[in-house]
């Protein structure tokens, strides 16, 4: 019960890396709140969180690609329990590969939207409350943002401009006693990954080509991803603005580069 009590946002949490964190938070003995736009999944979660007799979990739908959605799970969250401790903005999409000739100017802003200002209005609104509670925000970024991907120029700088948020976010926020840190995964095995082996020529390939892009040799876990966020929300006390690289070695060593896949 490292978090009892705590009350934790947490966007995405139906499926994959925010899954993990809701399971793993709940475990702990948060009150979690989760969001996405699957409903029926996030019904199924909540009720399976709640009969552990552990922390408390409840699903409100939403797009964070809308701001007045986001708007509302941070009221809601408040009218429920009068508090934020924590604020996991882990919702996002990786589209598929394309050169930037295939990729269109909406496509790029509606990836903007979705993955990174969403980031940007969920601070706004859910940091007077985190003020109060000298809580903490993490932000899910990626491994790629810092050291590119083939055919990706839509994801990869939503994903660099998260890192960077954080950072300036945590400079301000520093002076409330509110830590900002991010988190870049890089291989973590969730149904995104698996969408990506599907769209694959070759899906044999794609998932052996994604384990041994780490040093230890597999991907990574949405339960691996839950303890590393848990750990920075309850332990990491002396840490703010830091990118937390969760890649299994991936970033280590020279590697054999592809030009173009
Ligand atoms: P995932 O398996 O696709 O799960 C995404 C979760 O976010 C689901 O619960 C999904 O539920 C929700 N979601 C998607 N769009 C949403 C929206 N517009 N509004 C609200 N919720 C939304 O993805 P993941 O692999 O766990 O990735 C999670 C985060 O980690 C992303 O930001 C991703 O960029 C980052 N990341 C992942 C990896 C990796 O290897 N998996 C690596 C680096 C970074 P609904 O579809 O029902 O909305």
């Amino acid at each position: 019960m490292r978090y009892e009590n705590k009350v934790t946002i947490i966007t995405g949490g139906t499926k994959g890396i925010g899954e993990g964190c809701v399971r793993v938070f709940v475990d702990a003995g948060a009150k979690v709140v989760f969001c996405a736009r699957n409903a029926a999944q996030g019904k199924e979660l909540e009720t399976e969180m709640n009969a552990l007799g552990k922390g408390e979990a409840t699903f409100i739908q939403c797009d964070v690609s809308k701001v007045e959605e986001i708007e509302n799970l941070i009221n809601a969250t408040v009218a429920k329990y009068g508090r934020i401790d924590c604020l996991i903005n882990n919702a996002g999409w990786h589209p598929p590969y394309h050169p930037i000739d295939e990729f269109s100017i909406e496509d790029f802003r509606s990836l903007l939207d979705l993955n990174l200002v969403s980031i940007f209005a969920a601070c706004k609104f859910a940091l007077p409350h985190i003020r109060k509670t000298t809580g903490n925000i993490i932000n899910l970024s990626s491994l790629v943002g810092t050291m590119g991907q083939v055919y990706a120029t839509t994801y990869v700088p939503t994903k660099g401009a998260i890192i960077s948020l954080s950072k300036a976010l945590a400079i301000d926020e520093a002076a409330h006693g509110v830590r900002v840190n991010c988190v870049s995964p890089g291989n973590i095995f969730t149904p995104l990954w698996q969408e990506g082996i599907d769209a694959s020529p070759d899906p044999e390939k794609t998932l052996a080509d994604g384990n041994a892009a780490q040093l230890l040799g597999r991907m990574g876990t949405i339960e691996e991803a839950g303890k590393m966020c848990l750990y920075i929300a309850a332990e990491a006390t002396f840490s703010t603005g830091t990118d937390f690289l969760l890649t299994g070695g991936a970033e280590l060593s020279y590697g054999r580069k592809s030009r173009i896949n």
